[in-house]
């Protein structure tokens, strides 16, 4: 099944407790799009580039069967920049620069054939950018997912539930979580997010795993205890990706599909913070997407002895 991605491409410098990754390709749309591409076609990318952003990596995704005819490179324009520093426990960053550049004036237009998509996960941008997208959808698509962050929150929280009330799955993490229901409880924050409109919530905790509500239901995904984290940049986006690429390629919508789906997003996160940048999603194969897979479900398998 078909799954659109909508989100950003930028050149990324990466500060870690273990070192500098200097300038290098990165982007929301661009991790999101290289996970979903282990697990469904076609995925269809739309973002924005400036004249800057290497060609190279445009043959790169098309040789991974992303269609890019949705990304538009704007002439004498410069590409999305993000500098971003982490803490020693690599669970926390401060951005230390953001350059909107293109990103600032993005209008996406969806290609024809980009149209009627089975899957939409809409990765973090403007509430506005996401409802323009939505907007541009002549059917309903089976099921829309939408990341977001704490300063859309805080920023353009009318526009922000107005597009949260269109879609079935928000992903977002504990602290946004807590922040956009108002509660410091992940529970009734969940359900706070749940009456807004969406089918479900998912709740990622960074190294501790990550929650899935529906109304009448919760699933507990683990967190996989990693020896050494190199670089946690894209792995909320590796997340998404794994987890609609494996709903677009089920085409299955349920519960308990959606609980595969989250370990399948939680193995691609687990790989992405290996290696600096999107790096590490470049080298995977099935097989070893299917074997972390299965280190997750050893991770929470237990016997109750009855006597
Ligand atoms: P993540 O670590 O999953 O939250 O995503 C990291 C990616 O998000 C980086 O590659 C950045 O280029 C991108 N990014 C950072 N800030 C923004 C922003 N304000 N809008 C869109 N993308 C961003």
């Amino acid at each position: 099944m078909s799954l659109l991605v909508v989100g950003s491409m930028a050149f990324d410098e990466i500060e870690t407790p273990f070192g500098k990754s200097g300038r290098i390709i990165g982007g929301a749309g661009l991790y999101i799009a290289l996970s979903a591409a282990y697990h469904t076609r076609p995925v269809n990318l739309v973002s924005v580039i400036g004249e800057d952003f290497p060609e190279q990596t445009l043959e790169t995704l098309r040789q991974r069967g992303i269609d890019i005819a949705g990304v538009e490179r704007k002439t004498g324009r410069k590409t999305f920049y993000w500098k971003g520093r982490y803490h020693i426990d690599l669970n926390t960053r401060d951005s230390l620069v953001t350059e909107l550049n293109v990103l600032g004036d993005f209008n996406p237009r969806l290609p024809d054939h980009f149209r009627n998509p089975d899957y939409v996960m809409l990765g973090n941008l403007s509430p506005q950018v996401q409802l323009s997208v939505i907007d541009q959808l002549p059917q309903r698509p089976r099921l829309v997912a939408l990341d977001t962050m704490n300063f859309w929150i805080e920023s353009t929280p009318e526009d922000l539930r107005k597009v949260i009330g269109k879609v079935d799955i928000i992903i977002i993490n504990d602290e946004e979580a807590r922040m956009l229901g108002q509660t410091p409880s992940l529970v009734k924050a969940a359900q706070r997010i749940l009456h807004m409109g969406p089918e479900y919530v998912i709740i990622k905790k960074g190294e501790h795993g990550a929650l899935l509500f529906s109304e009448n239901e919760v699933f507990v995904a683990p967190g996989l205890p990693i020896e050494e984290v190199f670089d946690p940049t894209g792995a909320g986006d590796s997340f998404a990706g794994g987890l609609m690429g494996h709903v677009a390629r089920t085409n299955d919508t349920s519960f308990d599909n959606l609980k595969r789906a989250v370990i399948v997003g939680s193995a691609m996160a687990s790989f992405c913070i290996e290696k600096f940048g999107p790096q590490r999603l470049l080298e995977l194969s099935p097989e070893a997407i299917l074997r972390r897979q299965e280190v997750f479900k050893q991770l929470s398998h237990f016997d109750i002895l009855y006597h």
